[in-house]
This record gives structure tokens, sequence and C-alpha cells, in this order.
């Protein structure tokens, strides 16, 4: 089945989404350290009249990636282009985004570990020199055209920076690591969404919406919409945080926010490989995900949460995972 707490932006409702995301980095919850130096770096850069250098923005999907990418050419004061890695298949896609731009704006690159090498190889002088440098035609016809570029900025967006090629990483000025949001900021960013869209939350719903929502602004919004259509059918409208409680167990996210695929991939560990050490390919073929799934989406809030650790060996479960399901941790090996 689709997964409900699934981070990725598919199912979203595109108006609703575009009512809550938040536009300047005032209203962006949470991430202090990342807001702090984006509010100085772009204060600066608009100072000196120059555009922002570029930027790489990594963290687990829903974190805020594409809505910081977006304050950023707000903040400044530009357009933004957006595109993604997978989407650019031949350097002429990307030359002709580039030529379209005006100077200082900005280029957000969703998937930028996506890109394929002879783009990312047009990318490299276009970052460094804003120089675009690209054969065209083919064969003996073919020649190299240089064009100069406005000054612009390229902002990446990946969910592990260790996917990118050192070359590429490099080339950004500005790194940022977006990190799992706090109960307190989700709290926040539930109270924010359910005044716009008009929802009576009382503070312990948002709260009991926030806690089980993976550190994740993306779910949390999400829960707050279902929650939202029981607290209509099943209450008086008002999300109260027994009506939380009720709509949430009955979407069998638990109370740590965790739904059947995060079980399935404690319970494989413990179950069929003994509590592990596994290697996620194993893993993945034992419960049948993609590979990419478990190491972007499914296991960074178990390890972040203390469910699981990763060791050279391979994936293990923790003391906390055996509890969590009411099983005696085998004596000795376990974190
Ligand atoms: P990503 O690009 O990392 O997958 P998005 O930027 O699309 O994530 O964020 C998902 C949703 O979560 C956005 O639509 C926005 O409403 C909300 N969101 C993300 N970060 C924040 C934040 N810091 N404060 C408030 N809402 C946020």
């Amino acid at each position: 089945p689709e997964r409900l707490i699934s981070p990725d932006a598919a199912t979203e409702d595109g108006a609703l989404d575009r009512a809550i995301r938040p536009r300047r980095l005032a209203d962006y919850v949470g991430q202090p350290a990342v807001r702090e130096q984006m509010e100085i770096f772009i204060g600066a850069a608009r100072a000196r009249g120059e555009a922002l250098d570029h930027s790489l923005i990594f963290g687990p999907p829903g974190l805020g990636k594409t809505t910081l990418a977006n304050i950023i050419a707000q903040e400044m004061q530009v357009n933004l282009r957006q595109t993604s890695g997978p989407v650019l298949e031949k350097p002429g896609d990307l030359a002709a985004l580039l030529t379209n731009l005006e100077a200082h704006d900005v280029l957000f690159v969703d998937e930028i570990h996506r890109l394929s090498p002879v783009v990312e190889e047009v990318l490299y002088p276009a970052m460094e020199d804003f120089q675009l440098d690209i054969m065209i035609g083919e064969g003996p016809a073919a020649r190299s055209i240089k064009l100069d570029l406005p000054p612009f900025t390229l902002v990446g967006a990946t969910t592990r920076a260790g996917l990118l090629t050192s070359p590429l990483r490099d080339r950004f000025g500005i790194v940022q690591r977006l990190e799992y949001y706090s109960a307190e900021d989700l709290t926040h960013i539930v109270r924010r969404s359910a005044q716009i869209l008009a929802i009576h939350t009382e503070p312990d719903g948002a709260g009991e919406i926030a806690r089980r929502s993976r550190g994740t602004p993306r779910i949390a919004n999400r829960l707050l919409r279902r929650v939202r259509d029981f607290a209509q059918v099943k209450a008086d409208g008002r999300i109260t945080r027994a009506v939380a409680d009720q709509a949430l167990g009955m979407l069998k996210v638990d109370g740590h926010g965790f739904d059947h695929m995060d079980r399935r991939l404690l319970r494989a560990v413990i179950d069929k490989f003994d509590g592990g050490p596994v290697g996620v390919e194993s893993l993945a073929a034992a419960i049948g995900e993609e590979r990419g799934t478990i190491e972007d989406v499914l296991e960074p809030f178990l390890i972040q949460q203390g469910f699981l650790m990763r060791t050279p060996r391979g994936r293990m479960a923790t003391r906390t995972a055996y509890q969590h399901f009411g099983l005696q941790p085998p004596l000795g090996e376990v974190g």
C-alpha cells in the first residue's frame, strides 16, 4: 500500500502545499544553524550586490530543501528556475536553462546526485567561471562554443552528501545539512499550517501529530490533513489529543511515528538475521524494498531514533528495537 508517512511529495495537494509552504527565512521553522548562516550569507551577498555563492542542501526527503531553495530566491529577490538531476539528460538541456538565467538568479537542481557525467562536466565551468563550454553538432561538423553566462547561484539538493562526486561537491561555497525536526518545531509547523488552513487544533492535538511525524514537516502537514478528516467525520471537527491519537491509530502510525514499513524492516533484522549485522542488499531483498528507499528514507530515522545501528559489517537492531516489540534482546552483542 501507499505509505501515508512517505516523505515523498507525490501525493501532495499542490494548492494546499503552496498555501502552507513558508516563503521567508523568518517563517522557516527550526534548523537554527542553517537559518542563522543563510541570513548572514544572503545579507552579505545582497549588500555587495553579488549573486549568492553556490549552495548545496542535503538531508532526507521532506525536511525542507525545496522550501529553502525557494526562500533563498525570494530573499535575494531573484527568479528561481527549477529542474532535477534525472530530467537533465543531455548537456543541451542544461545549456538551455543556463542561457536563460538573469543575473543573480537561482537555478535549483533537485536530486543533483543523479546528474549524468556529461551534464556534470558542463556544470563545472558554469559554476566556476560562469562559462558555458559545449559541443554542438556531431562528427566532423562538431565544434565547441564558449558563452559567457550571467553570475548565478546554483542551489543543489540531495538526500546524502556522500552521493555527490567530489569535484561537484567542491564547487559549492555553502553546504547546509538539514536535520530531523524536534517535536517542538514540528508542533509549531502543525499549528502554523492549521491556522492557515483554518483547522481548529488544540495544542495537545498538534503535539500528538508532531510527535508521530518522523521529524519531517511534509509528514506532519500530511497527517494534519488526514486527522482533520477524521475529526470532521468522527468528532466535532476539533483536533484534540484524543482525536489525533485515535486517527493516527486508525492510520496505523504508531507512537514513535513508525508504520508497517519501519516495523517490517526492524522485524526482518531481528527475526531473519538474528538482529544483524546484515548488509543493506540482503535487507532490501528480505523486505522487498529498494535499497535507495532503505538508505534515504527508512534507516536514517530509525538510526536517529536509536532503533538501528550502522556498523562496518552491516545494520544491527538495538536493544530499544527489541524492547519496542516486547522481545528479549540477545545477550551481549546488541547496542
Ligand atoms: P524536500 O525538498 O526536502 O523534500 P520540501 O521543501 O518540499 O522538502 O518540504 C516539504 C513541506 O514541508 C513543504 O511543503 C513545507 O510546507 C514544509 N516545510 C519544510 N520545511 C519547513 C520549515 N522549516 N518550516 C515550515 N514548514 C516546512
